[in-house]
């Protein structure tokens, strides 16, 4: 059968293989093959074999996978700035400054047909922003992407430099391991909800100050009350500490179910530590399979 695969199929098979390896997934059960879903993904990696390769990742991770949707490339000439030392929460403990205020009392049910608008009228009141410090550096206000309708959501930092330049979470070189992720869960990422603790990039990707985050997440509140998924994953120290309110080493929050707001709130390392330390890749794999578990969906290799 893999005698019989163009170049660019194989090769796209194997970086995917490659990347559930590095989930900690090894064993795989061959299903009859389908001869059109064959076609797609070659189509697929060919349409991918047009576009210029992204530089070589020393950990080798795969940018792109077959079956997974694209999205906007970052700009060239700012690969490479997105993810600098300091943003890596789970490296820099957030110190016991501001106290953190209490959420705000979870907003009324939104039924699906009003998600869209109801959070276009959050994005009214953000308006152009001046409310923190971090409005003084930015280009585009970065507010959510994806299903106003899903069952699951994403809480990251704070844009970097790609996700400033469009306006859009998560498109960077952290976001292209998050779209693997996604993917590897069974999803598209224009299913799911993506959004951020701050809205505006912090300057050389610094964790938000607590002031500035504090003055943001009444915002992500509304717009996490108006999707209301079922599922929320909190990427990181900055995003778990906002969320639940409190400081406490990522270890102590992982690998459990936190009931939060009527949602079920998980923990899981930041895509960017992820690409400083590919090993944990393995114990994120874990924390989303428990979000699998809570949304009833199948491992993939399980049949
Ligand atoms: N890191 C984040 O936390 N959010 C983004 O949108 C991109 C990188």
């Amino acid at each position: 059968m893999a005698g019989k695969l163009d170049t660019a199929t194989r090769e796209a098979l194997i970086a995917r293989v490659r990347f559930y390896r590095d989930l900690g997934l090894t064993e795989f059960y061959r299903r009859p093959v389908d001869p059109a879903l064959l076609a797609k993904l070659a189509a697929e990696a060919a349409a991918e074999a047009q576009i210029p390769a992204p530089p070589p990742d020393p950990d080798q991770i795969p940018l792109q996978t077959p079956g997974a949707p694209s999205f906007p490339r970052p700009l060239a000439e700012r690969v490479g700035d997105d993810e600098p030392e300091s943003r890596n929460p789970e490296d820099h403990p957030i110190a016991p400054r501001k106290p953190i205020p209490a959420a705000p009392p979870v907003g009324a049910a939104v039924a699906a047909a009003g998600r869209a608008s109801a959070l276009q009228l959050i994005v009214e009141e953000i308006g152009d922003c001046t409310r923190c410090a971090l409005h003084k550096g930015r280009n585009k206000i970065v507010f959510g992407d994806g299903s106003p309708a899903a069952r699951l959501m994403f809480v990251g930092e704070g844009p970097g430099a790609d996700e400033d330049a469009q306006g859009i979470p998560f498109v960077g070189k952290a976001g292209q391991l998050l779209n693997n992720m996604i993917a590897a869960m069974g999803l598209k990422r224009e299913e799911v909800y993506i959004a951020n603790v701050v809205k505006c990039r912090p300057p050389g990707n610094r964790t938000p100050e607590p002031e500035e985050a504090n003055t943001c997440t009444p915002f992500l509140f509304k717009q996490i009350d108006v999707v209301r998924p079922q599922v929320l994953v909190a990427l990181g120290a900055t995003a778990a500490t906002y969320l639940l309110g409190q400081r406490q080493p990522l270890a102590g929050l992982r690998g459990r179910v936190h009931a939060w707001r009527g949602m079920q709130l998980i923990v899981t390392y930041h895509p960017a530590y992820l690409l400083r330390d590919p090993r944990q890749k393995k114990e994120a794999w874990a924390d989303l399979q428990i979000a699998m578990r809570e949304l009833g969906l199948k491992s993939p290799g399980k049949g």
